[in-house]
């Protein structure tokens, strides 16, 4: 089952496409990470994806095809916004009493066993709580609805690194141990990298990179040679260059199996690293889909052996993208 799934999607404020063309299908029971540079699009995604904001072309569903917004799709959706908003004039009591009025599943003794042991008193108003309490409670009633699909919009970007801790610990029990799927974006890559199972890059309001974390990192090399060599390296895509003085390194799409050149040595990466070569070069895509057989890539090539392979993908550059220097 898809916990969201897009097609086509697209979303315009005047001239200018927030979103576009997004076809996306997040399956199940993960911690996807929606990462992307500021104003990529990934507030629009979200806000479309529980309803928020309606598209101006194609379509969400939610939970398995449940039209985001639908109340079949709104009574399975815990969404907690941005600058994760609260009555601040309410007190925390007051705030789960709110919800729990609005929400028939809501559950009020999680929640008091969980703000229990955060610390964070019933009486207290939400306004006073610190940044980190605040996002904190917003979780918590968040979680008490029970949902089955958890969307977070930037949930740590105000948080110190023990709050941050402490509350992508929460989400993570909450997805390991009551089987909620997450949706969260955030440019805290380090932190995604301990939780994420599941990767979507934007850039400028399209999908650039979309799939498993175990997919992703399995396709993607380290290539460390001599920086001499780096432009002619042509046998696989190459995502991102990184040159020193004396050596190079190239990210580049190759599994495991792929040979490595003379004189160059591959190295597994890790997830921080392949979102940051992706944001590094926003025309280069490594969008799941059939990879097509077909001659070697143009241009010289490393000394040694040509790489073999059954297929060779190629990173395209995105319509609008700029020309990366290394996409080839
Ligand atoms: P950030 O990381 O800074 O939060 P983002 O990836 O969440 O950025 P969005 O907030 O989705 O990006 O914005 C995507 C684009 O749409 C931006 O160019 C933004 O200016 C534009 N945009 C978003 N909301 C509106 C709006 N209500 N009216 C006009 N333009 C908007």
């Amino acid at each position: 089952m898809n916990i969201i799934e897009t097609n086509g999607l697209g979303k315009r404020y005047g001239s200018t496409w927030a979103l576009r063309e997004c076809s996306l299908a997040v399956p199940a029971g993960h911690v996807a990470a929606l990462v992307g540079p500021n104003g990529a699009g990934k507030t629009t995604l979200l806000n479309l994806a529980v309803g928020l904001a309606a598209p101006s072309a194609g379509g969400v569903t939610v939970l398995g095809g449940h039209p985001a917004g639908s109340p079949a799709a709104l009574d399975g959706v815990a969404f907690v916004a941005q600058d994760t908003p609260l009555y601040k004039n309410l007190s925390v009591a007051d705030m789960l009493h709110l919800t729990r009025n609005l929400n028939w599943r809501f559950d009020q003794r999680y929640a008091e066993i969980r703000l229990g042991e955060l610390g964070i008193p019933l009486k207290r108003k939400a306004g006073k709580l610190s940044g980190g309490q605040q996002a904190q409670l917003a979780l918590t009633l968040a979680l008490a609805r029970r949902p089955r699909l958890l969307v977070l919009d930037e949930p740590v970007a105000m948080l110190d690194p023990i709050a941050r801790h402490d509350f992508m610990a929460l989400v993570l029990t909450a997805a390991v141990d009551d089987g909620v799927s997450v949706v969260l974006s955030s440019h805290v890559l380090a932190e995604l990298e301990r939780v994420a199972d599941y990767l979507v890059l934007l850039s400028r309001g399209r999908v650039q990179v979309a799939g498993e974390v175990d997919d992703l990192l399995a396709s993607h090399r380290v290539l460390t040679g001599p920086a001499a060599e780096a432009d002619r390296y042509a046998e696989r895509p190459v995502v991102h260059v990184r040159r020193g003085e004396v050596q190079a390194h190239l990210l580049v799409r190759a599994g495991a199996d792929d040979p490595v050149p003379p004189r160059w040595e591959a190295h597994p990466v890790g997830l921080e690293e392949l979102a940051l070569a992706y944001l590094r070069e926003p025309g280069a895509a490594a969008l799941p889909g059939p990879t097509l057989p077909g001659p070697a890539l143009p241009g010289p090539t490393l000394p040694g052996p040509a790489l073999p392979g059954p297929a060779r993908d190629r990173a395209l550059p995105l319509e609008d993208g700029e020309p990366s220097e290394v996409t080839r």
